[in-house]
């Protein structure tokens, strides 16, 4: 539990952090809050030579308005999520689920870029993203690109950040239509075993296969017009849960269904 000697660097600036990373290549890593790079690299499955720093910035921290859509820099705290009262007003499934997320402590350190830079299909935000249809902005060595989100999670804990890049902000849509946000847990702190975030006719599985999904079967059900208990029948069919001494696959795809119309029915109601 001891995680291998690395050189540690603190960046007073993104500038800095790009030109960290464009000297150290595949040798460094960012270190944002630290939750779950700080676990990998103490079992030894992430061992940077160089951890940056970037947890500081604070140029990386802040939620604005921006006419039909709010600005989230990366380094946003999940407890700075779920406390924002434009968050609350306007993007209110985002507030909601980032203030479900482990324990107070966790909430204090944890960012809203690590949280999707790290790729976890078992965790919340990535699929809340999903379902939001939040647009991702990375920095790199050649400049600014935009990601949507439906093209961020590629695979197994795998993005489409390119080596070099940095996730600097999230760019989420305005809400209007109704949410909710299901997530099963075996304990309250524990990680979603499976969850289902709801934004409108939008939806998306949390733990249901190798990366956050859309469940686009139920969202096609919902658009040739079944009733959300009819459509949520739908929320298992192409994933692949795992199965696990904890929670098989079938009971991840039948909690899928369970949570699917749960949050379909209290999106409407
Ligand atoms: C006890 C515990 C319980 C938890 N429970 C939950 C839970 O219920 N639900 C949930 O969703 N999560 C949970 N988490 C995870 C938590 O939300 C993490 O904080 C989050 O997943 C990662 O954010 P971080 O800022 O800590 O990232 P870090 O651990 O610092 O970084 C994670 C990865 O992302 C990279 N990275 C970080 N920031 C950037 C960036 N801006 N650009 C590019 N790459 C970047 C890092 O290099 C690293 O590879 C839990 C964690 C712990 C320790």
């Amino acid at each position: 539990m001891i995680p291998a000697a690395f050189t540690y660097r603190r960046a007073e600036s993104v500038d800095e952090a790009l030109r960290l990373l464009a000297e150290h290549g595949d040798d460094a890593k960012l270190l944002a809050g630290g939750h779950s790079l700080l676990p990998l690299m103490k079992l030894r499955l992430a061992v940077p030579e160089l951890l940056v720093d970037v947890a500081g910035l604070r140029e990386l921290a802040f939620i604005d308005d921006a006419d039909s859509a709010v600005r989230i820099g990366a380094l946003t705290r999940h407890h700075d999520l779920a406390n924002s009262a434009l968050l609350t007003r306007e993007v209110p499934l985002l507030a909601h689920a980032a203030g479900t997320i482990g324990d107070p402590q966790v909430r204090h350190r944890g960012t809203l870029g690590g949280s999707l830079a790290h790729g976890d299909a078992a965790a919340d935000l990535p699929a809340v993203a999903l379902a939001l249809d939040a647009v991702l902005v990375l920095r790199g060595p050649d400049g600014t690109r935009e990601v949507p989100a439906g093209e961020f999670f590629v695979d197994f804990f795998e993005t489409a950040l390119e080596p070099g890049e940095i996730l600097t902000e999230i760019r989420v849509p305005k809400q209007t239509a109704g949410w909710d946000f299901q997530k099963f847990t075996r304990r309250a702190i524990d990680w979603a075993v499976v969850g289902a975030a709801v934004a409108g006719d939008a939806v998306a599985l949390v733990n249901m296969g190798a990366t956050p999904l859309r469940a686009t079967a139920v969202e096609s059900a919902l658009a040739a017009g079944a009733s959300p208990a009819e459509a949520a029948e739908h929320a298992a069919d192409d994933t692949s849960p795992a199965d696990e001494p904890t929670a098989s696959a079938d009971y991840r795809r039948h909690l899928a269904r369970v949570l699917v119309r749960r949050a379909l029915e209290n999106s409407r109601a």
